[in-house]
């Protein structure tokens, strides 16, 4: 290693103890990489790879960013899943150089940038929490902690294996911290969920050393200071406090005490319904489309992110939402009020992340005036909540007036719009401290005086281009054009004006009084910066040591900038306030999708609302809908989820009137999706979906089917969908609006009481179908494929052919021949399968035989599987 240079050394030492972190490694004005790391990072930025002196005689690959625009490769770089340490020179390079000429500048890592530890805007979706989630696992329980440390929440939720994909779906963290033992079982959910996966050692998840890591954390004796936790949460809180230790290089942000989080609080509702209903992201992948899209009114970034929290979360507690539904109501009635209280709003800033950033020190002037401008806003909007108001708005009202006494320092502390850094300086206003007016006014002062000195000095030497400058290098200096060197260089000017430096062409002169001044300037400057720096830190811990009044201050007003939001929005798009109550209720007058209507109204369409009736009172409610695609049943049945979900939420619903008894669970399956990626059969997912339901569904859940059954052949679909009714009928006892192409299931209405038959209506004219959009009572009378498939323009002798085959087996239905009646018909008879088990015979087959012996409520959904491949069997 005698090849080594010192600075190559200590590159290779820092970069030991970083081995699976890419080296941002700070040279002057750059980071740079070497190595692996610089060829990763090269590929993964489209920058250029370079090569820089030699290593063990080999080249050393080399690629660097500037340091000012290092945010946005950092937003690239974990955007991909990297981690980046970042290495920063901890002494002006000056000290090292006074050392030795061989000596290195001191370098240290001070931070690892992850995908779920960021805390700049600009890295950050402002509407959106950057969950950094830590599952741990002892003797078979499970919990999972996750945090914002952009905001400084944090929460923890006991977390069986069994419950993870639905909680992560929920909170979709950026950033999954797991036992390495663990990492295998995590790695398709993390891809899936577009998460980063991180492993970490035994001694992260150990839970003795959990309650020593959350005691020091919080300053507290132990965990037990907020509650009682089991000791495998704590084992995720511990993991997740170690890695915020490794990651923030021993700084931690300001978390508020962990929150235990009851998961039978909020709305069960898992990963494929989440995808079907479109909550935060539209099937396509995009926020557009989605049901958040069309119902955000929200004016701040914290209200926003409120609103996508309970979305995710919606309540199972009947007053919390009555509470919610009324201070809404009230925002409704009020519109004079409301508009005032969205006109403060507007100019409402990110209290929480500028906190956030503060307490890791990373924020800046700006962030001071952010939580400024926060604060006196809330006073504001606290005056303007006097009036006689709903409990929740009352209490959202005292939150906001409790003015902590850190804005009025804040108000007299700082210039109206400060700047970004604090090493800038000029963000504390005049005034405020005696001893930096002085320093700056030393220092203004002798801006005058350099001034006046160049007036000065042009008149003494009669050259009128002569200029007072300053650089780095010569600090203040005299400038004249070369065209005067003659002049200047010779006596008597000479004398007077040291000569310095000649450029191309200028030359460059000092005088002992222009280096008086300067050194006067410098040190009031220096002075005044200073000054500034402390003035800055003493803020900001004050800051800090009333963040929990500040964070009080920034939920209200996110919890004010929703309801007002949605008070809005009910407003412009004729919403009802629905009522929740605890009964088994589902009674929705006119109701309406919102995202369909919404892309409806942008292409001039009405949208033809409808009724929904689904109360359960002993047993199961189900709504059986058949019509043809295109019909508009998907959008029925969603639309029917998403008015309950909105409800419990708070908000009011698309409908005329709304009556809604608690939901527990909301499931949504449409059949056949896709899943090619997993390598999964769609049938596959299918039914493994549907049994999820099955083992799940509780009589409070609301359930919605669509077109299960479909991914496989006729009968066998047709059997499983017979078999998943009877079941959610008998067993689930739920609510479900169950939509089929099969219409032999109709007939289940005859005999099961909690099953009645509903069709979306069509009108046929001159050969072609006109769908209404109408979801009445009955069963559809056909299915009209035929036309449907004529509408997305199948070539016209494709279409007559169709007719004339569909002919032929609705004749062979009704003259009890089935298939056979295929057999005359010329060219599909080559093709025809073998004879297919008679479909409507007169004699009972063996498969019929065994399935009247079934009691379908006894089955597990395993169990039917193995009936169904039993029956297939017998066929
Ligand atoms: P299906 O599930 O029966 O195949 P969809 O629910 O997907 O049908 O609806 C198909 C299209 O019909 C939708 O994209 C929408 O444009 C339109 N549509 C559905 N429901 C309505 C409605 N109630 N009013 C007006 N148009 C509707």
């Amino acid at each position: 290693m005698s090849d080594v240079t010192p600075m190559m050394a200590q590159f290779l030492e820092i970069k030991a103890a970083h081995p699976g972190d890419l080296l941002f490694y700070r040279m002057g004005d750059f980071y740079e990489m070497f190595f692996e790391d610089a060829v990763a990072a090269a590929g993964a930025l489209d920058i250029a790879l370079t090569r820089r002196g030699k290593h063990q005689g080999q080249d050393i690959p080399m690629c660097g960013v500037p340091v000012h625009a290092a945010e946005g490769y950092l937003h690239q770089l974990t955007r991909k899943g990297f981690r980046v340490a970042i290495c920063e020179q901890l002494e002006d390079p000056a000290e090292a150089k006074k050392r030795g000429s061989k000596s290195v500048v001191k370098r240290g890592v001070t931070r690892v940038v992850t995908a779920g530890t960021l805390t700049e805007d600009s890295l950050l979706e402002a509407r959106a929490n950057n969950y950094l989630a830590a599952h741990a696992e002892l003797r078979g329980e499970g919990a999972l902690a996750w945090c914002d440390i952009s905001t400084g929440m944090l929460a923890v939720a006991p977390c069986p294996r069994l419950a993870l994909g639905p909680l992560l779906a929920r909170l979709m963290p950026r950033e999954l911290l797991c036992a390495a033992t663990a990492e295998e079982g995590l790695r398709d959910t993390a891809r899936d969920m577009a998460m980063v996966l991180t492993p970490l050692g035994p001694a992260s998840f150990d839970s003795q050393a959990a309650a020593g890591r959350i005691a020091r954390a919080y300053g507290v004796d132990g965990p037990d200071a907020f509650g009682s936790f089991s000791r495998v949460e704590q084992a995720a809180l511990g993991g997740l406090i170690d890695y915020l230790e490794i990651t923030q290089k021993g700084r931690l942000p300001r978390l508020s005490p962990p929150r235990r989080e009851d998961p039978g609080g909020t709305v069960q509702i898992d990963a494929a319904t989440r995808r079907n209903l479109e909550l935060v992201q539209a099937l396509s992948g995009g926020r557009e489309g989605s049901l958040i899209a069309a119902i955000d009114r929200t004016l701040t970034a914290p209200g926003g992110r409120l609103l996508a929290n309970r979305l995710a979360t919606p309540s199972r507690d009947l007053g919390l939402i009555r509470d919610r539904l009324e201070a809404v109501a009230a925002l409704h009635a009020e519109a004079a009020l409301r508009d005032r209280l969205r006109d403060g709003l507007r100019r409402v800033p990110d209290m929480d992340r500028a906190l956030g950033r503060l307490s890791l020190e990373r924020g800046g002037p700006r962030d001071l005036a952010a939580i400024r401008d926060g604060l006196a806003a809330a006073a504001a909007l606290a005056a303007e909540l006097d009036g006689a108001l709903p409990p929740a708005l009352s209490a959202l009202a005292q939150d906001l007036g409790t003015e902590p006494a850190i804005l009025a320092e804040l108000e007299s502390a700082l210039v109206a719009e400060p700047p970004h850094l604090a090493r800038e300086g000029g963000f504390v206003a005049p005034g405020y401290h005696a001893d930096l007016d002085a320093a700056r006014q030393l220092r203004d002062e002798g801006r005058g005086y350099i001034a006046a000195l160049q007036g000065k000095y042009s008149e003494e030497t009669g050259i009128g281009a002569l200029k007072v400058k300053h650089n780095n290098v010569l600090g203040y200096f005299i400038e004249t054009p070369a065209t005067h060197a003659q002049k200047m260089l010779a006596e008597p000017l000479a004398d007077r004006f040291r000569h310095r430096q000649t450029t191309a062409n200028a030359l460059r002169f000092t005088t002992p009084e222009l280096t008086e001044l300067e050194s006067r300037i410098l040190n009031a400057g220096g002075e005044a910066q200073g000054i500034e720096l402390r003035i800055h830190e003493t803020l900001r811990q004050a800051c800090l040591a009333e963040a929990a009044a500040i964070s009080t201050a920034a939920r209200a007003m996110a919890e004010l900038d929703l309801h007002a939001g949605l008070a809005d929005l009910a407003q412009d798009r004729d919403w009802c306030c629905p009522q929740v109550d605890d009964s088994r209720a589902f009674e929705i007058e006119a109701g309406r999708h919102p995202v369909v209507e919404e892309a409806l109204r942008r292409s001039g369409d009405p949208f033809v609302a409808n009724d929904c009736r689904l109360s359960a009172t002993g047993g199961a409610a189900i709504r059986l809908l058949t019509g043809p695609n295109m019909a508009g049943k998907s959008t029925w049945l969603r639309q029917n989820a998403v008015i309950a979900l909105l409800a419990q939420i708070g908000s009011f619903v698309p409908a005329a009137t709304a009556r809604i008894g608690l939901v527990s669970q909301i499931f949504s399956r449409v059949g056949a999706s896709d899943d090619l990626a997993r390598g999964r059969s769609t049938f596959m997912v299918e039914m493994v979906e549907t049994a999820a339901i099955l083992n799940q569904a509780d009589d409070r859940a609301l359930v919605i089917l669509d077109e299960i059954g479909r991914g496989t052949a006729t009968y066998d679909g047709l059997s499983i969908a017979w078999a998943v009714l009877e079941h959610l009928h008998g067993a689930n006892r739920c609510r479900a609006l169950f939509a089929t192409h099969y219409h032999e299931l109709t007939q289940l209405a005859d005999t099961l009481p909690g099953v009645v038959n509903a069709t979306v209506a069509v009108k046929e004219w001159q050969g072609e179908v006109i769908f209404l959009h109408e979801v009445k009572d009955g069963a559809a009378a056909a299915s009209y494929g035929v036309q449907v498939a004529r509408l997305a323009g199948l070539p016209d002798t494709v279409i007559a052919r169709a007719r004339e085959v569909l002919g032929r087996l609705e004749q062979g239905e009704r003259e009890g021949r089935g298939r056979a009646a295929m057999e005359d018909l010329p060219l599909f008879a080559a093709a025809a399968p073998p004879p297919a088990a008679p479909a409507a015979a007169a004699a009972p087959s063996a498969a019929e035989m065994r399935l009247r012996q079934v009691d379908p409520d006894a089955l597990s959904p395993r169990e039917a599987l193995e009936m169904l491949y039993e029956l297939k069997g017998l066929t």
